[in-house]
């Protein structure tokens, strides 16, 4: 295995060695593993941020060929450490070397969708109005117009996806594709896959004679060390996946700074998934191992887990209950990815099983050892869901309640009653989705994405994919954290006017030089 240093990256230098206070830990055995990691101390940081800024004046200015042959440079590096990674990222989080490896699979594959995009440059939004000097009654100027990069972007990794959303994830691909540099915050959870990946990206800046404040990993406690860079004058956006009171807390930040930048977190969903009663009459069996197969993936630490079922109590629903309380029941326990995050989801499920309202139909076997959960299927009423917003938390781990309601009416309050939501699905026949469009409607309203006949987890990384949705799944519903629209967090546009053309950026110059779409005049070409 590559040497860890247990040091932050800071540009081209390594971080001061000080106290090492941050230790990956082994969550199958509670062992401590090596090496520990300093928090960077204010100055690194501010060392780091100042860097980015100075790096930004010049990548962000680089063309998108250049960013193209570095993010491949960074999924080709990244790909030569992937048995490393397999050795080192299961250690730190619980998770399978096999699904390790394809999740760098899909970080080396959406890096080089990014590469892409950036090569290809129509993401610009190129927009050209020509002057006309003899319009009356007033001449109108040359307006030109397309999207700039916004300038140092914060990142915070992921605790759950420990490479696709993280050190070099979908929120640094998409910045880098158009221009800013990085300063990614690591979770405590996987530092040491933290620092692989980091290398990865640092070696990739150097190979393509990249300014070496490009990209930066700094190690350090939330409260302390990612307050003070999302609080950074130089920083000017920040991406964040991970619990509503962090998201929350950084947004806050974020606004009352002198300057106050976009933040955009990814916070908390339930992803309802309404079962219509067509469907559940031709396929429940199907249904319930659909559903057990979506809400234990991954021990259920997906953002998009189902965590609320909702069924027409009029139909025959006993054939679905049962059969899905069969699959929880039989589901092996599994380790999941930190301390922290198995004992929210132990306290959680103990909650919503004392709540008198709700049933506890079915539990996984989980043994009782270091981080091991076990599957767990509640159920209760439309009415003491509408009655309890406890009811509509988000509990993190490889649950579901099935509530039941008793007809359209109260299926409508129910998908109005909602929070803003990452994903909804409807599992119908032709007919009752033809008789149910009211609830797509609603649904359209709430969540980012829709399901029709599907299951939430595994997002597709693709052009077209949006993984955002109103509060408090995202701190901003405009904006995806998957797929190519995901760089448009880290953008602004900038309109040019009266402009001689050589001085134009090489988007909008008359001639077009790069053949890059663009709308002139109102026209696409
Ligand atoms: P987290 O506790 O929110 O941590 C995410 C990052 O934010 C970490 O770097 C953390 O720093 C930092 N942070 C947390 N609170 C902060 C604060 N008040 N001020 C500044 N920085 C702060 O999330 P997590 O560790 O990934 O998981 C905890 C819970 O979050 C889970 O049980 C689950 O409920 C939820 N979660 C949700 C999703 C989702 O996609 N919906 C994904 C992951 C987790 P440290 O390194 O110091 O902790």
């Amino acid at each position: 295995m590559a040497d860890l240093t247990g040091r932050s990256i800071i540009g081209s230098q390594a971080g001061g060695g000080g106290e090492p206070s941050i230790f990956g830990i082994n969550p199958a055995t509670g062992e401590s593993l090596q090496p520990g990691y300093a928090a960077v101390s204010e100055s690194e940081l501010d060392q780091a941020a100042e860097l980015a800024a100075d790096a930004f004046e010049v990548f962000g200015k680089s063309t998108g060929a250049a960013r193209a042959a570095f993010l491949r440079e960074i999924a080709n590096n990244i790909e030569a450490i992937g048995d490393d990674l397999a050795k080192r990222a299961p250690q730190e989080t619980g998770l399978p070397e096999g699904r390790i490896r394809m999740e760098t699979g899909r970080t080396c594959g959406q890096l080089r969708l990014f590469a892409s995009v950036a090569e290809e440059d129509s993401w610009v939004d190129a927009r050209i109005d020509h002057a006309d000097p003899g319009r009356e009654p007033v001449p109108k100027p040359d307006v030109r117009s397309m999207e700039r990069p916004l300038g140092p972007v914060a990142v915070f990794c992921a605790s759950n996806f420990p490479l696709a959303f993280s050190v070099a994830g979908g929120d640094t691909a998409a910045a880098l594709a158009v221009g800013c540099s990085v300063v990614v915050k690591a979770h405590h959870s996987h530092p040491g896959t933290a620092e692989l990946v980091g290398q990865a990206v640092s070696t990739a800046v150097r190979d393509c004679d990249l300014p070496e404040g490009t990209f930066s990993l700094l190690y350090g406690p939330g409260r302390e060390t990612g307050s003070a860079l999302v609080r950074h004058p130089a920083i000017k956006a920040a991406g964040f996946t991970g619990s509503r009171a962090g998201g929350q807390a950084l947004m806050k930040l974020a606004a009352e700074r002198p300057e106050p930048i976009p933040f955009y977190a990814e916070m908390s969903s339930i992803n309802p998934v309404f079962i219509l009663p067509g469907a559940l009459a031709e396929r429940s069996e199907q249904l319930a191992t659909g559903l057990h197969g979506s809400m234990t993936l991954g021990v259920g630490q997906f953002c998009t887990n189902p965590g609320l079922t909702i069924l027409d109590g009029n139909a025959d629903i006993e054939p679905f209950v049962a059969k899905l309380a069969e699959l929880v029941g039989g589901s092996p326990g599994a380790t999941m990815l930190n301390p922290g995050i198995h004992s929210a989801y132990g306290s959680g499920a103990d909650a919503l099983g004392r709540n008198e309202a709700v049933e506890r139909v079915a539990l996984g076997q989980a043994e009782d050892s270091q981080c091991q959960a076990g599957a767990a299927l509640f159920r209760t009423s439309a009415d003491a869901f509408l009655g309890d917003e406890s009811l509509a938390s988000e509990l993190f781990g490889p649950s579901t309640l099935v509530l039941t309601h008793d007809g359209t009416d109260k299926m409508l309050a129910l998908a109005r009653s909602l929070e803003g939501q990452l994903t909804a699905t409807v599992h119908g026949t032709e007919a009752d989705l033809e008789a149910n469009r009211e609830l797509l409607d609603v649904l359209e309203g709430r969540v980012g994405r829709v399901v029709i006949n599907g299951f939430p987890t595994g997002v597709e990384v693709c052009h077209a994919m949006v993984h955002g949705g109103p509060f408090p799944a995202t701190s901003d519903g405009r904006s995806t954290s998957v797929g190519t629209r995901a760089i448009h967090r880290f953008t602004r546009a900038v309109c040019y006017q009266g402009f001689p053309d050589a001085l134009l950026p090489v988007e909008l110059q008359e001639g077009n030089p790069l053949g890059i779409r663009r709308m002139i005049d109102g026209k696409s070409t």
